[in-house]
This record gives structure tokens, sequence and C-alpha cells, in this order.
């Protein structure tokens, strides 16, 4: 079968349903392509027994009026402001986040705390050059300071050592979330740190709501999302996009259109061109690699375990990044408020030892790296000994793609992409992964709404 239609995306979650929204609002023609059963991409909301939780909770937060203004009047009252609380989790001890100098203090230990002064007036003196994540956090917080809360967190979400990261994650991303620049604003009482923010806006029912609610108001306008179809390949000839070729449940479909808007890995995306493109655009598109995310989630028989919304894990010996409370995003994601529904997350490689294990060896895992953590400690005297046999139901979600790699040469190989891909007269890719860029939500939104306006 055969459909014609003016606007194909590919993708939807928050991006291409940014894109749909804004050109069927528009009176153009859309559809939505989509290979989950749900919208909302690594921004959805998943279900367990009643009980809701994102793939990593979702916080809604941007200085853009024009993507604030869409949220408020999409969700309207269901658009929460909620109270943040995170702390980190590092040495067996909790630091307080936003840092608390007799906190910081009383965890690191005096002597610590000298060191720490003493290896970042060093590192003031001898800058090293910035070509790498590490070279960029020493010259800033100290060898000493990155050693401390740096490595091993950084390691364990990249799966790649500090000197081989780039120092544009750091850039982008320390200079606004930064555990250590808090530390260092605590210690040398340098002005506010903006991600010290302690609220936040977040859908009553998840982050997933906000993208569901995009989904109904698309198809109101008279667009139409296609969930469940896999793209499978992408037809070109003479530098335009002909049509691409979905599965949807075992039936092979083509839809041809006029412009095409992709939200796809930018990687997998030129591998699923055909007429194949040269060499070196699919060695390029290769060497792009992303981190998968795995979240598991275990419902547990009782109420107020901790009042954090979620906590960094920095210790190496285990393998968790984060731990999620989801009772404290919105009590409505929990059906039973005698229950707390935690969410243990963790990165890996796609189709790793770690990706491949069963949901069974997952939630064990889980379970026991929350047996040896403090806060557990804490919320077995609450909970009696044997909290972690009252761990009742657990479900595994695991999702490629979730984290694109900064490696030193990832800009080369995607200025390589680029240039090609600007052939594509009737193509655009954009989103987090369309664009190879660690976007949140908003910086995505906006990437769909430019992209429908080029259009419109
Ligand atoms: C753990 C984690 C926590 C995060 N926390 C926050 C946060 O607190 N705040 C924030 O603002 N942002 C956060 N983000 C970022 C946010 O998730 C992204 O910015 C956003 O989801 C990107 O939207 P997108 O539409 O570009 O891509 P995606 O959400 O990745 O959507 C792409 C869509 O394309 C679909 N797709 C892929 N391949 C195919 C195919 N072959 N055929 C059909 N469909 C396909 C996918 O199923 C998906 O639905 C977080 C990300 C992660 C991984």
């Amino acid at each position: 079968m055969v459909i014609h239609k003016k606007i194909v995306i590919l993708g939807a979650g928050p991006t291409g349903l940014a894109a749909g929204y804004e050109l069927s609002r528009s009176k153009n023609q859309v559809v939505i392509i989509e290979r989950n059963k749900k919208v909302g991409g690594l921004s959805r909301t998943e279900e367990c027994n009643g009980n809701f939780f994102d793939i990593g909770g979702h916080r809604f937060l941007t200085k853009e009026k024009r993507v604030l203004d869409l949220w408020k009047n999409i969700l309207k009252d269901d658009f929460l402001e909620r109270p943040r609380l995170s702390r980190i989790y590092y040495n067996k001890k909790f630091f307080n986040y936003p840092l608390k100098i007799k906190n910081v203090l009383k965890n690191l230990g005096l002597l610590n705390s000298f060191l720490v002064i003493f290896s970042f007036l060093k590192a003031k003196i001898k800058k090293q050059k910035e070509d790498n994540f590490e070279a960029w956090v020493t010259n800033r917080f100290g060898k000493r300071l990155f050693k401390i809360f740096f490595k091993s967190y950084t390691e364990k979400l990249w799966g790649i050592g500090t000197k081989e990261l780039s120092s544009d994650w750091a850039r982008q991303r320390i200079q606004g979330l930064s555990l250590f620049k808090a530390i260092k604003d605590a210690l040398f009482r340098k002005g506010k740190e903006k991600t010290l923010i302690k609220k936040f806006y977040y859908p009553k029912y998840g982050s997933g709501q906000m993208y569901e609610k995009m989904a109904e108001k698309i198809k109101e306008n008279q667009g139409e999302i296609l969930l469940n179809s896999y793209v499978q390949k992408i037809n070109y000839q003479d530098n335009k996009i002909k049509n691409i070729v979905i599965k949807n449940k075992g039936e092979t479909r083509e839809i041809s259109g006029d412009n095409f808007i992709s939200t796809l890995p930018i990687n997998k995306l030129i591998l699923k061109l055909s007429p194949q493109p040269p060499k070196e655009i699919i060695k390029a598109a290769q060497a792009l690699k992303f981190r998968s995310f795995i979240i598991v989630t275990l419902t547990i028989d009782k109420k107020d375990l901790f009042p954090d919304n979620w906590i960094y894990i920095h210790d190496r010996n285990l393998k968790t990044i984060r731990i999620q409370n989801f009772n404290n995003w919105s009590p409505d994601l929990v059906k039973d408020k005698n229950k707390t529904v935690l969410g243990v997350e963790y990165v890996c490689w796609e189709n790793d030892d770690f990706w491949n294990k069963s949901n069974k060896e997952l939630i064990n895992l889980a379970k026991e790296e929350l047996g040896a953590i403090n806060i557990t400690k804490k919320a077995s005297q609450k909970l009696g000994s044997s909290w972690l046999e009252e761990i009742k139901a657990g479900k595994v979600i695991k999702a490629k793609d979730a984290y694109p790699v900064y490696t030193p040469k990832f800009k080369d190989d995607l200025k390589v992409i680029l240039d090609y891909l600007e052939n594509f007269k009737n193509l655009q890719t954009v989103g987090r992964s369309g664009a190879f860029c660690y976007n949140n939500m908003d910086d995505s939104i906006l990437s769909g709404l430019n992209s429908a306006h080029n259009i419109i």
C-alpha cells in the first residue's frame, strides 16, 4: 500500500510531536511514524500496576517563553510546580545538593577539604590544554575534586575514560549542572549557580502526559500518528527523499511525501538511506555512538522512604548512576499512597553484556544495590530488616540511543554527515538524536518548531 502525505515526520518524541503540532495547527497535512506503541520518545511515561514512571525523571525547565507557553497551554492545571531535592551519594555519604558548606566539610573531613583547596589552587596556577573532559574539569576544580566527584560518575555514564571524552560535554553540561561548581561556590562563595533552582515544572501524571496531550491535539487538527511503525528504509533519488518503507505489525507499507523531518538517531538515518551513501559517510555514521539507558522500577510496600526526587550515585562500586523516587515527582504517579515507586537507573552500550541481562537479573541487581546504599539503612530502620523482601513489582525498560557520546572526534564525523545531508533539499534531521546533541526537552521542542517553520 502506498500513502502520500505532504509532510512525513519520523519519530513521535518531543521534537517530532512539536513539529507535527505546529504544522497541523497551520493546516498542513502531516503523518508521524513511531516505532513504539506510545508517543513521547525518551520523554514518555510508562506504567506498571497502575503506577507511572518516566524513562529517568524528566524536569520541565526552559528559558524560552515560546516553549513554556506551549507547555502551559497544552496541560493547563495539570502542569504542576514541584519542589526539587536531590543529593549525591559518594563514599557512603550523602552530599546535600545544593551543597551546604558544613555538610561538605563534615563529609570530606578537614584534611580532605584542605587538600581539595590546595589542589584547586595548584590547578589554577598550572593549567592544562583543554582538549578533553578531564583537563577541562581539572582546570576549574583541581585534580582532587575531579577524582572525588567527577571521575567515577562520568566513566559510569559514558563508558569511556574521562580523557577520551570531549571537553564539549563539560562545556555544555557542567556549567549548568555541576555539583562541583556548587562545591566551589560553597567553598569559595562565588555567587549563585543556575542549576540550584529548587523548583521545576512537571505534569501531574508524568512527563509523557504532555506528549500524549500534544498527540491528541495533532489528531484533532487532522494529523495522523502511526504507532508500532518502524522506519526500515528511506528511498531517495536526485537528492530528494522519495518515500520511506515502514513495517507495521508485520505489514510493509510505503509512505511518500513532499517534505521529511527525521528525529531518528542521525547515524541510523544514514544507514537506512537507499541507495547506500558513499563509504566515507557510512564510516562517519558508524563512528558516532550512543549510550543506552535502563531503568528498573521497584514498588515497595512502604511510604516516605526518603525525601529526594532523585539521588546521584557517584560510588564506583555500584553500577547504578541514579535512583529516582517517583512519589516525590508527583504524588499522582503512585496509585497507592502507602507505597513507594523507585527507579534504579543504569547506562550501558546497546547489546553489551549488561544490556543483554534478563529482567530478573536486572531486578535482582537493583535490589542488591539499593541494599548496599546507606539510604536503605535508614529505610530499613523504618521498614524492618526484611524490607528488601517487601519489594513487590518490578519493571524494566530499556532505551536505546539515550546519550550521544561526545568523543574528541565526534564533531568531525558529524560534519561529514551534515555536509552530505545538506544535499537533500526536502529532509531535515533534528532533535536530540537527530542532531546528535545532548538536548533537553526544551531544546528538542525548539528544534521541532523551527523545522516546522522552515517548511511553513
Ligand atoms: C535518562 C534521561 C533523563 C532525561 N531527563 C531530562 C530532564 O529532566 N529534562 C529535560 O528537559 N530533558 C531530559 N532528557 C532529555 C529528553 O529525553 C530529550 O531531550 C527528548 O526526549 C528528545 O526528544 P526527541 O524527540 O528529539 O528524541 P526522542 O525522545 O529520542 O524521540 C525519538 C523518537 O523516534 C523514534 N524512533 C527511533 N527510531 C525509529 C524508527 N526506526 N522508526 C520509527 N520510530 C523511530 C523513537 O522511538 C522515539 O520515540 C533526559 C534524557 C534521558 C535519556
